[in-house]
């Protein structure tokens, strides 16, 4: 049993024909397509879609003028891509702890860890569940900071009823194929500032201005476009989007009731706030729990698992320029070392279902049992 799967039917090929039959492949009509149905589902006023998330990221930040000096507040556990893009520009991640119970940045502890230095906060909304915006945006509006949010994981997310990536300053979206919708490698950037959007335009292209037939180059731009191709088969997903959602909230249920069961297991928190999309189905592992030999033994009766995601401040790169030590963002830390992800993907049928808890429940057991006995032999 796999992780994901991406679902895909004749919609996508029917739009990515269209593409071709036209012979103009890159940046186009399916892109600015795309680009419209993004837009108008979160409600922002701009999207500009991108060849990853990674790169909206980095155009994002570059747009809003991050460089040398600046510090970027960057929710600790996330993908390393979060981090890595404001080590590209020059500038230094101020690594912020967790909460436990959403993986989402706590508040209490960015409000800690801003400096006269701080310009942006990155908070992530992890696996499909949105950060507790609110104070962030509270906190950003005091200090007089941007908001850039990583929705990599929540396109279709809801925080109190708004949608991720259109609450801050910029949202970025991944349409990774680990992600709820997938063009194979694709992001977006949102916003509802124009002086912002003309500048994200502007890099997204070598940094070219059309001054009539040809372009005036104002600033080294990058090329972070996504290619027609791809836009056509955003168009086909988005379509999609919300049945995608419904379905993956209707086998997280099922799953919670076949686990809820299962000692030492903490499964996904639905927040106060509501919206959760499952992008993953993420638990947490008690201590007496091995993550790791876990992760083994499901592979072994065929159900592939994986790490929550990656404590910032634990990589060699961030200890290495920053001075991190492991454990120094305690919840963080947790969680790298405790998190495990279970297969979640809208093919999935009941007897996949039942497999899969019963797999978990198995090698919970199993451990448990073993423990016990450690504890005898002592
Ligand atoms: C996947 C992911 C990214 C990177 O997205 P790509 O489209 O693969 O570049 C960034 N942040 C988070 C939180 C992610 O999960």
């Amino acid at each position: 049993m796999r992780l994901n799967i991406p679902y895909t039917d004749h919609r996508e090929l029917e739009e990515i024909a269209k593409v071709l039959q036209t012979g103009y492949f890159t940046q186009g009509p399916k892109v600015v397509e795309f680009e419209k149905m993004l837009a108008a589902y979160v409600g922002a006023r701009y999207a500009f879609a991108t060849s990853s998330c990674t790169t909206a990221l980095h155009l994002a930040l570059a747009a809003w003028g991050v460089g040398p000096g600046d510090e970027v507040l960057v929710a600790d556990f996330t993908f390393p891509a979060t981090a890595n893009v404001v080590v590209q520009l020059g500038a230094v991640p101020v690594m912020v702890d967790i909460c436990l119970d959403t993986f989402t940045m706590d508040p209490a502890d960015l409000e800690r860890r801003i400096t006269p230095r701080s310009k942006v906060i990155l908070p992530v909304h992890a696996f499909g569940c949105s950060a507790d915006m609110d104070p962030i945006l509270e906190i950003a509006k005091r200090h007089n900071l941007a908001v850039l949010e990583d929705a990599a994981c929540a396109i279709g997310t809801t925080y109190k009823g708004r949608f991720c990536g259109a609450m801050g300053t910029m949202g970025a979206y991944s349409f990774h194929p680990r992600k709820v919708i997938t063009t194979g490698e694709g992001g977006m950037i949102t916003t509802d500032d124009s002086d912002l959007a003309e500048r994200i335009q502007l890099l997204r292209s070598h940094g070219g201005k059309r001054t009539g037939y040809w372009f005036e180059y104002e600033e080294a731009g990058y090329n972070y476009r996504l290619s027609d191709i791809l836009g056509a088969m955003g168009v086909a997903q988005m379509e999609k989007l919300d049945w995608l959602i419904e379905r993956k909230r209707a086998l997280a249920g099922e799953l919670r009731q076949r686990m809820a069961h299962i000692p030492g297991v903490q499964l996904p928190v639905e927040p106060a706030w509501g919206g959760h999309i499952y992008q993953s189905f993420v638990t947490l592992l008690d201590d007496s729990l091995d993550r790791d030999r876990m992760v083994a033994d499901l592979r072994a009766m065929d159900i592939e698992s994986t790490l929550g995601t990656y404590a910032m401040h634990d990589q060699p790169i961030f200890q290495r320029l920053f001075g991190y030590r492991s454990g120094d963002l305690p919840n963080s830390h947790r969680a790298f070392r405790q998190s495990l992800t279970l297969p979640l993907y809208p093919q999935m049928e009941e007897r996949d279902l039942d497999q899969l808890a019963a797999g978990l429940a198995q090698v919970v057991a199993a451990q448990r049992s073993k423990g016990r006995k450690n504890e005898d032999l002592s």
